[in-house]
């Protein structure tokens, strides 16, 4: 029998649930003062504490539980006043204590949420914990060998209500947490480097039924594209599944890169199986109330206010709004040079321009030019002191990379405008006599050729005239008698 799976999909609704972990941007780890760091030497960022060697004992990093906070008031959380960690306990190589420091009964936030273009998805709770170290497979030598670095590193995980219905809806909840999660300075949101991961558990049922099926979890996905083939593959096995009269099981799944396909792991653990118990090498932590409040007044405006602020006040378009706001340097920048008294059109122009087009995909992401330089060049072509071309080569020059002061750049390059009419006679002198032809066409009455004479002056004069200046200069040439010569 062939079954067409596309009829069979439409009758049923997809439900996804997300976990997101989310490393925090502390210089050390949760536990032990072990720099927090990616890209290290294996096995560099490690001590008695973070091996889990006898005598050692846990001390709580400050700056995760405030990145953690952030972090929920980025989310619309609300903030437990009274927090403490448990010990998950499970057997892997690279959890050298034999249990993962998390928080299972009183977890740091509650409550939250996100609205994706009309719909909100609702977050059960963040929790912060410790990630567990990496093993390396080394199929040249036969060998795993186990990296501890990120054995102790903090991270939250937040944890979303059942509330997407689509891969789609999945994926743009991910990205508005991300964003969040950058602008509030907690998370890198590198997920290329494992920085931001994601587990699926997703279910199908039939359309109608508010009554939820077997849910299945997809584990570590590490890009937008993944956790959208996940989702997309798991309702189509899960569906074809049941309408072909099998049953699933609750099961934990990998994901595999070079098919778009998952595979089962394991069977899905309950709480039971890892005998969570309360972490007594910890004290509970109190919050409170003004520190809570003191951490939620530091955090920055946060992108869904921008984008008002730049749709509502700036007049912004959407696209323009969405563009600026995908990079936090670029809308710091931006609003810095609106603060300076930039006008919000020209400010937006230089960074739609030559910033955007020239910052590239750098893993550090400077933006080689001051917003003040911005600024200063923005009023020099506005006062006529340099001309537009030349104010965008200056920033393009800068941001490539330049070790010259903007000062120096616009010297070098002799982009200011100078009042200078011998100059300007000779140059254009100079044009006219070498082109005959065109000028015999121009007093024929071709008008055309006259953009010809203003490109052949500004080969040399490099704008460093003002354009109506070197107009006038052109015509006055070009119309008089040769009797003027
Ligand atoms: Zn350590």
């Amino acid at each position: 029998m062939v079954i067409n799976m596309d009829t069979y999909v439409k009758r049923y609704t997809t439900v996804v649930g997300l976990e997101i972990h989310a490393e925090l941007l502390t210089k050390t780890k949760l536990f032990c003062g072990c720099p927090n760091k990616f890209g290290s030497g294996e096995n560099e960022n490690v001590c008695p504490g973070c091996l889990g060697l006898p005598g050692t004992l846990p001390a709580l990093n400050r700056a995760a539980v405030e990145l953690a906070i952030k972090g929920g008031f980025a989310l619309g959380c609300d903030i437990t006043r009274l927090t403490s960690w448990d010990r998950k306990s499970y057997f892997y190589a690279d959890l050298p204590n034999g249990y993962q420091i998390t928080q299972m009964f009183a977890p740091i936030c509650t409550g939250g949420g996100v609205d994706i273009g009309g719909r909100y998805i609702r977050l059960d709770h963040i929790h912060l914990e410790e990630d567990a170290g990496k093993l390396i497979h080394d199929n040249l030598r036969d060998t795993t060998r186990v990296d501890f670095n990120r054995g102790g590193v903090p991270l939250i995980e937040i944890v979303t209500k059942p509330d997407m219905r689509s891969a789609d809806e999945a994926v743009a909840f991910i990205e508005k947490v991300r964003l969040a999660l950058i602008y509030a300075g907690v998370c890198d949101g590198r997920m290329e480097q494992g920085r931001l991961r994601v587990d699926a558990n997703i279910s199908v049922m039939p359309e109608g039924s508010d009554t939820f099926g077997t849910r299945i979890e997809v584990k570590n996905l590490n890009s937008f594209r993944n956790v959208a083939l996940a989702i997309e593959y798991e309702a189509l096995r899960q569906v074809r599944t049941l309408e072909e009269g099998g049953s699933l099981r609750q099961e934990t799944r990998r994901f595999i890169d070079a098919s778009g396909e998952t595979a089962a792991m394991r069977e899905k653990e309950t709480a039971a199986d890892y005998r969570y118990y309360p972490d007594y090498d910890i004290p509970r932590l109190v919050l409170e109330a003004d520190y809570i409040e003191a951490l939620r007044n530091a955090l920055p405006e946060m992108p869904e206010s921008r984008k008002a602020r730049y749709i509502g006040v700036h007049q912004m378009t959407e696209s323009d709004a969405v563009t600026i706001l995908a990079r936090k340097e670029v809308s710091d920048f931006y609003d810095r040079m609106v603060e300076l008294g930039a006008d919000p059109k020209d400010a937006l122009s230089v960074v739609r321009g030559e910033i955007l087009r020239n910052i590239g995909d750098r893993d550090e992401a400077a933006i080689a030019i001051s917003p003040e330089d911005a600024v200063r060049l923005l009023r020099m072509s506005a006062a006529g002191e340099i001309g537009a071309n030349n104010m965008k080569r200056a920033i393009g020059i800068i941001m490539r990379g330049g070790r010259d002061s903007l000062d120096a750049v616009i010297e070098k390059n002799n982009m200011l405008i100078r009042e200078d009419p011998d100059l300007l006679a000779s140059v254009v002198r100079g044009v006219i006599d070498a082109n005959p032809a065109a000028v015999a066409s121009y007093k024929a009455g071709e008008e055309k050729v006259f953009g010809f004479f203003m490109g052949q002056c500004n080969k040399t004069l490099k704008g460093a005239v003002q354009p109506k200046t070197l107009q006038d200069e052109l015509k006055r040439q070009l119309l008089a008698g040769d009797n003027d010569k």
